[in-house]
């Protein structure tokens, strides 16, 4: 489901997908069809926020 403008509050169209490369993560272009406000979301980032916050075991120690 498209999120809502963070402008205007009306619903948005997925324009566009960027898939992963490297360390960016994947990412979903929505834009507002009223204000033409982007909006993008990583669908993948709020997984990796949830895990390091329950356990940080990916963290490289030196
Ligand atoms: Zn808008």
């Amino acid at each position: 489901m498209p999120p809502r403008c963070e402008a205007c509050g009306i619903g948005t169209v997925r324009i566009g997908k960027l898939p992963r490369i490297g360390l960016r993560p994947l990412v979903y272009v929505y834009k507002c069809d009223s204000c033409n406000q982007i909006t993008s979301v990583e669908p993948e980032r709020k997984e990796e926020t949830l895990r390091s916050r329950s356990g940080s075991m990916r963290r490289p120690r030196r």
